[in-house]
């Protein structure tokens, strides 16, 4: 960790619909849990959480079609693959999952709230036209680096990453406190070398602690 930068741990959907038996299960969500609450006991000055938070018409689900999950149309101008009906707000799938510590997190950012266009990046929606407020809040706070950790690997990992790259800020990935959907059984493996092309350091919870 730098000593002089500011940081911030963002913990990505960590929500009852992303865990095993969930609505948009992803394989072994659960397990990320333990580490996160081993990140959460870190000395970061800032941690912060997202949510998924989906009206239930949203223009991500292949109910809104009759369609199936996987098939792809067109959102707001923009490619989208259709998802199983998850993280409604309010609901109970969209709570975070039992088991860890959120009473230190100190700000949740929501994003998909909008049915017209998904949002898999913790900072703007798929199409970059709105942003979620979580630059601004961490610019007010000075933060440099960021630290990434949460579900799912191959999106909203990945896109917050990215975003949080394209933003200038130092990005570090817990890629073991991250779990993928796999839709292909590689997406892992692209998503991770991906982030690192970019520019983002994929580190270990034991180089942190
Ligand atoms: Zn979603």
């Amino acid at each position: 960790m730098g000593f002089f930068m500011s940081n911030a741990l963002i913990i990505v959907d960590v929500q009852n619909d992303f865990m095993p038996g969930g609505a948009l299960p992803v394989a072994k969500g659960d397990q990320v849990i333990p580490m996160i609450n081993r990140l959460l006991q870190l000395s970061f000055d800032v941690k912060i959480a997202t949510k998924d938070w989906h009206p239930p018409d949203h223009g991500s689900f292949a109910e809104s079609y009759e369609k199936k999950t996987g098939e792809i149309v067109e959102l707001s101008g923009i490619p989208q693959i259709l998802w199983p009906k998850h993280c409604i707000q309010h609901s109970h799938g969209a709570e975070f999952a039992p088991g860890w510590d959120t009473a230190k997190i100190e700000c949740v950012f929501y994003k998909g709230t909008d049915k017209n266009v998904d949002s898999y990046s913790a900072f703007f929606d798929n199409g970059h036209l709105k942003s979620t407020g979580l630059s601004d809040y961490l610019r007010k706070k000075n933060i440099e680096e960021i630290y990434i950790a949460g579900l799912a690997t191959d999106y909203c990992v990945k896109y917050s990453v990215l975003d949080a790259l394209q933003l200038g800020f130092k990005t570090f990935v817990i890629a073991e406190a991250c779990r993928s959907v796999n839709l292909q059984p590689d997406d892992e493996a692209k998503a991770v070398e991906e982030m690192r092309k970019a520019g983002a350091h994929i580190i270990t919870l034991q180089e942190l602690t």
